[in-house]
């Protein structure tokens, strides 16, 4: 059995927080993000290609929803 495996260092090297179902939707990473890559929602999230890790997200979440 052959297995091929398809290389892309962009998906490897960048990173971004996501928001778990766990979320309740209290808007209060929104207001953190310094990037605005946050988006509302029933469940909120993240856009990957403008979160920048910095993390101020996940530290504020009361719900602890946010991890990379
Ligand atoms: S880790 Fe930082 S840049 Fe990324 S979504 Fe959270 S607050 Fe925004
Ligand atoms: S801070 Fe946490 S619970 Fe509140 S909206 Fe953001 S991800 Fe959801």
């Amino acid at each position: 059995m052959c297995f091929h495996y398809s290389f892309n260092p962009i998906k490897i090297t960048v990173m971004a927080y996501k928001i778990s179902d766990e979320c309740v939707a209290c808007g209060t990473c929104i207001d953190e993000c310094p990037m605005g890559a946050i988006s509302e929602g029933d469940i909120y999230s993240i856009n990957p290609d403008e979160c920048t890790e910095c993390g101020t997200c996940a530290s504020v979440c009361p719900s602890g929803a946010i991890s990379l």
